[in-house]
């Protein structure tokens, strides 16, 4: 059995996760979007990037990959890491931040960092943009900002250098997109390819349930260094070319794996599922999105 070489797209229901409540905004909307650049929000943050972000961060930060994994994140790669002395509200900085410079690597910061104090979605197969709770989160954060000048939303974003990093974040959409469709499609031919589907399916229901700390420590150390760690022939390519070929060399492996091992479907769609789980957390994916994808058609 052969998996890849589709390329798939994310389903329109297919949208990262908009965390708690938020306030969709338009892009006429006019807020005070001009930072006061007091570091406020590289505080005691939670911000995840992806296997693109991790490579680019790298190479602002002047550091290999494995050390920039090493030294600057948790969760396998997959977090950033926040162990940097205590600023506001005595909450630890980034560890990429520096009081008298602000962000170190700031040429490379991820997705979510040049889009605070906005956040960006796909809903219904649109781009949304939205900030967390009633208020604008700086009026809270830093005051001052009020004296700084408002802009639109459409302008804001427009000057944040975000094309890039949105291409590669909706590209591993559509790769995790991809990995359910093995897992269901392996689900779907069922029985009669001695596919356990009740175990799949009883997967990931415990994978949903698990906080993405704990589903990062899953896979086997090759198979998350294969998630996180881009090689340098990919990372030279185009967000979205890089995105597709760590996909088909991801899917490489499986086949080789199952060349080699003889690993049963229902061990491979074991294995998808939990590079699933393990990449869309650091799109800020929403599990429930991905449970809409598996169920069996009706
Ligand atoms: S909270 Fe807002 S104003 Fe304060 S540092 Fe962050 S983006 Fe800038
Ligand atoms: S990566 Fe840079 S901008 Fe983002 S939280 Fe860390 S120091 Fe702040």
């Amino acid at each position: 059995m052969r998996f890849g070489g589709q390329e798939r797209t994310a389903p329109l229901s297919f949208s990262t996760k908009v965390p708690g409540p938020m306030h969709q905004l338009a892009a006429t909307d006019v807020l005070p979007l001009t930072c006061t650049r007091e570091g406020t929000c590289c505080h005691g943050h939670q911000i995840w990037i992806n296997p693109w972000e991790l490579a680019r961060l790298a190479e602002a930060a002047g550091l290999t990959r494995e050390d920039f994994r090493a030294r600057h994140t948790d969760c396998q790669g997959t977090r950033l890491l926040f162990n940097g002395p205590a600023g506001w509200r005595g909450r630890p900085a980034c560890s990429l931040y520096d009081p008298s410079k602000g962000c170190t690597a700031h040429a490379g910061r991820p997705l979510t960092c040049r889009m605070y104090p906005l956040g960006r979605a796909r809903r219904e197969g649109a781009v949304i943009y939205y900030h967390a709770g009633d208020r604008l989160p700086c009026y809270d954060l830093c005051p001052s900002v009020v004296n700084h000048p408002s802009m639109t939303v459409g302008d804001y974003v427009a000057g944040q250098d975000v094309t890039a990093g949105a291409i590669a974040t909706d590209a591993y959409a559509n790769l995790v997109y991809g990995m359910i469709g093995v897992v269901k499609s392996l689900c779907d031919h069922g029985p009669q390819a001695g596919v356990e589907v009740t175990a799949i399916h009883q997967s990931f229901e415990e994978l949903a349930e698990m906080t993405p700390e704990t589903r990062t420590t899953l896979l086997p150390q090759e198979w998350v260094d294969l998630l996180t760690l881009l090689p340098d022939e990919l990372v030279q390519q185009a967000p979205a070319d890089t995105v597709r070929l760590h996909g088909e060399r991801i899917n490489a492996m499986v086949q080789n794996q199952m060349n080699q091992t003889g690993a049963s479907l229902t061990d491979v769609a074991h294995l998808y599922l939990a590079m699933a789980f393990h990449l869309n957390a650091t799109i800020g994916g929403d599990p429930e999105a991905m449970r809409g994808l598996l169920k069996p058609a009706a």
